[in-house]
């Protein structure tokens, strides 16, 4: 095999994810009509023509989150208390201790409570009441409540970069202005409440046990999402107003069910292309670090911001240009969400918890909090990447990054324009230049990440190339 920056990258990449130097055996047959083989390379120029950098590669951080630790039974219990409310929709009563939004947020602090005694002091339970307005509010001023679990991080310069789960408690029926019809909803979205207070038991107590996490990571139930990311958007302007820089935000809505045979499923993991030629995004980035902890095994990667038609509060975040995905799970059946319960035609129609596969879920959970752990323990990402060098035979990366006695250095990644994942071209000691002697400006996308000493990864910087004038005449 030709020595390119493509083709090497992705085995060692491979090699860091799997730990199998033979996991370019496992592509599926289909794929190789289409992708190029290494016959094919052979047909492009050698780049650059002395051969690849041998990359220094740190193992991962140790520690895992284990998939047996996630409590199933726990996240059961919560949707069970949470469908026991009979509505959560944002519009009912937020004082009633057994029906409405307000019984929703009260199992939601109960359970949290009962995770932060075993923290150590470690979780910290905030519920944050505001109000707002909008269309699916009447136009009128309503009362909402979302509920925080949050782990400070114990860096002090990483402690106001925040990493954060997030799912929605409030539910509706078919007619979403319905305050009192009843409205399950399991799977939309007690299935990501769930994922969302199982992270924080199981990020917490690794907390409590160890040593703490650098950045802070916020564990959030939010309400309002129904009525139009009401939670999510408040959400958002509040972590601004304690100042926090918002490291990644993982949004888990509709999360819980995967009845197509052969489950567990790989979840769906959407990010959106941002809004800049070659679908560039900090989403899109935080989309392929959570595919790279995790494994191509457990994350689908949808290149799209969300289904169509359809939002979530992970939106919010990606308009503000911050790092925010959404997971989902594989196969939606629609006669379970947003519809009121009842039968018609012999289809039985509401989100009950009897449609959610645990299995699946926990995996979902798992997959969450391993995620928030690694970014969690790793580096600020640099700052400032920027790809110089056009019309040169050499690439010139550069970034800036503050000083960090924690960090082991960067990694420069690069990727054919084609390929959805970066591979590692090269890994260097400091912040400043790096010439990619003999690689071509055009033929790759590059990016930096730190490494820590622990093995944790920031997400990637994309670099920017510095803006020429359009090759059109000027308009006379
Ligand atoms: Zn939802």
């Amino acid at each position: 095999m030709r020595n390119q920056c493509w083709s090497k990258g992705l085995v060692v990449i491979l090699m860091s994810v799997f730990g199998l130097a033979f996991a370019f055996h496992a592509r599926p047959a289909a794929a190789q009509h289409t992708a190029a083989s290494a016959g094919d390379t052979q047909r492009d120029p050698a780049e650059p023509a002395q051969g690849m950098p041998h990359a220094k590669i740190l193992p991962r951080p140790r520690g895992a989150v284990a998939r047996q630790s996630v409590d199933e039974k726990s996240m059961r219990a919560l949707i069970e208390k949470l469908v026991g409310c009979g509505t959560r929709s944002t519009l009912s009563s937020w004082s009633d201790p057994k029906l409405g939004a307000g019984c929703g947020r009260d199992q939601i602090v109960a359970r949290f409570n009962e995770i932060a005694k075993d923290s150590g002091g470690k979780l910290q339970v905030v519920v944050d009441k505001f109000e707002m307005t909008a269309e699916r509010t009447a136009g009128k001023p309503v009362p909402l409540e979302n509920v925080y679990a949050i782990v400070p991080g114990t860096d002090p310069k990483l402690a106001k970069t925040v990493f954060l789960v997030s799912g929605h408690f409030d539910s509706r029926p078919s007619n979403v202005m319905d305050p009192a019809a009843d409205a399950p909803g399991a799977d939309d979205d007690g299935s990501g409440v769930a994922v969302s207070v199982e992270s924080a038991r199981l990020l917490s107590k690794a907390s409590a046990n160890g040593k703490g996490y650098r950045a802070t990571l916020l564990f959030a139930a939010v309400s309002g999402e129904e009525q139009g990311l009401l939670g999510s958007t408040h959400l958002l302007d509040w972590l601004k107003q304690q100042g926090y820089t918002v490291g990644g935000m993982l949004d888990d809505d509709i999360v819980g069910a995967d009845p197509a045979p052969g489950a567990p499923h790989r979840v769906r993991l959407f990010s959106g292309n941002g809004e800049i030629e070659d679908c560039v995004s900090p989403s899109r980035e935080l989309a392929r670090a959570v595919e790279e902890i995790d494994g191509r095994s457990a994350i689908r990667l949808i290149f799209r911001v969300d289904r169509y038609g359809r939002g979530g509060d992970h939106y919010p975040f990606y308009k503000a240009g911050l790092p925010a995905v959404r997971f989902t799970e594989p196969l939606e059946n629609y006669d379970h969400q947003h519809q009121t319960p009842r039968t018609e035609n012999g289809v039985e129609y509401g989100d009950f918890a009897k449609y959610l596969n645990f299995a699946f879920m926990g995996n979902v959970a798992r997959d969450n909090a391993e995620a928030l752990r690694q970014l969690a323990l790793a580096p600020a990402a640099p700052t400032d990447a920027k790809l110089a060098g056009a019309v040169t035979p050499d690439a010139k990366v550069s970034w800036s990054a503050e000083d960090d006695p924690e960090r082991a250095g960067f990694e420069i990644l690069c990727r054919e324009t084609t390929e959805p994942r970066w591979q590692v071209y090269d890994f260097v000691p400091s912040a400043g230049q790096t010439v990619l002697k003999g690689v071509s400006t055009d033929n790759h996308f590059f990016a930096v990440r730190a490494v820590g000493k622990n093995g944790a990864r920031s997400i990637a910087v994309v670099t920017e190339i510095e803006r020429r004038p359009s090759p059109l005449p000027t308009k006379r």
